[in-house]
């Protein structure tokens, strides 16, 4: 691989590279989406001087995201614990022995006023959530297609959660406006069974793939922290990069370890591993969104910073996530406006 050349420039943007790579290189299209990543044209990034990664980083982001320009999404449990799946991280699970009550769904109104408050802070996209292994047809779901259509009348992307669904779910979804579902593979298929035991990897490519098939688009990423090593990492970026399209929506997770939870005592990160991380994803997957989403709190503000300038050009905004904290609102106003980056609030209060 060459190491100056991120992802394969076209031929132009070659011959300039050997000039001034990093004042030639000004729009997205100097970039080829790429599906036939290696895995170790993949490692080899990851693994690079941070600075090397940075930089290259850099060039992609600044090319695809001219004024890094922020997303805010903002997330709600809709229907809160009590989930059959046992995904090891997650303190929604009825294998977890946590604190988080079962909570039935939530009402219609309420979530959409939720939604209201969410766009009046800036957010512009509404994300809910549904700790259920699969989505089931009934009132239900005729609720949740109710919140789609009530978030979409607001002028906000909905994005939905629910675990597994059906071709005619999925339909009838996107039928309602649905922006996105998310459905994430959380590791690597190679760790994969250390951490969820109730459905497949290949199950979770099998939901995607319904979603994609709807028209609907998809937000899957992952989680570090869990026990993984880089090369896990880089093979689960290897999955999602090799998607044709790519996720449009790339939520990068660091654990937040929840007592109670199988993976209660696995120390924190290293904040420059999220780093990594970002900066990886943007560099294999120039125009998706890539979120910064659970952990951030344990980030700390300068690493937030390195993330939004290494390829993240999403975040969770609001302070709470499903069930975990999230930061303030008021904190976050901050970092962006600090960081120097445009998002829906900066732009709106102008
Ligand atoms: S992550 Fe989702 S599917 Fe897994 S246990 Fe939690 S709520 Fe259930």
């Amino acid at each position: 691989m060459n190491l100056h050349n991120p992802t394969r420039l076209n031929s132009s943007a070659r011959v300039a590279e050997k000039k001034d790579f990093s004042a030639l290189i000004q729009t997205a299209d100097d970039f080829e989406l790429r599906s036939d990543w290696m895995f170790e044209e993949i490692k080899e990034l990851i693994e690079l001087p941070l600075m090397d990664l940075l930089w290259k980083a850099q060039l992609v982001h600044r090319a695809s995201n001219p004024g890094y320009k922020v997303q805010l999404a903002s997330l709600l449990s809709v229907k809160t614990g009590g989930c059959s799946e046992d995904c090891a991280y997650c303190p929604q699970s009825v294998h977890s022995n946590t604190e988080v009550e079962i909570t039935p769904q939530l009402d219609i109104q309420l979530v959409l006023n939720q939604a209201k408050a969410a766009k009046q802070a800036g957010a512009d996209r509404f994300c809910m959530g549904w700790a259920w292994r699969e989505i089931k047809d009934g009132i239900a779901f005729e609720s949740m297609l109710e919140m789609v259509r009530g978030v979409v009348a607001l002028g906000m992307e909905a994005c939905v959660t629910a675990g597994m669904l059906t071709d005619h779910q999925a339909a009838r979804l996107a039928s309602a406006g649905l922006t996105a579902y998310n459905h994430n593979l959380d590791t690597s298929p190679e760790h994969y069974e250390k951490i969820i035991s109730t459905r497949t990897y290949q199950q979770r490519l099998e939901t995607l793939q319904r979603v994609r098939s709807a028209g609907i688009t998809l937000c899957c990423g992952g989680i570090i922290g869990m026990g993984e090593s880089i090369r896990d990492r880089a093979s689960l970026l290897q999955v999602l990069a090799n998607m044709n399209p790519h996720p449009e929506s790339v939520p990068i997770n660091a654990l937040v370890a929840v007592e109670g939870t199988p993976l209660e005592n696995l120390s924190s990160i290293d904040p420059l591993e999220m780093v990594r991380m970002v900066a990886t994803a943007r560099i294999l997957m120039p125009k998706s969104r890539i979120r910064l989403s659970a952990g951030r709190q344990q980030l700390g503000r300068e690493a937030q910073i390195l993330c939004l300038q290494a390829g993240a050009d999403s975040i969770f905004y609001g302070d709470t996530l499903l069930t975990t904290s999230n930061p303030q609102v008021e904190s976050d106003r901050q970092l962006l406006s600090d960081a120097g980056v445009t998002a829906n609030w900066i732009v709106n209060k102008k």
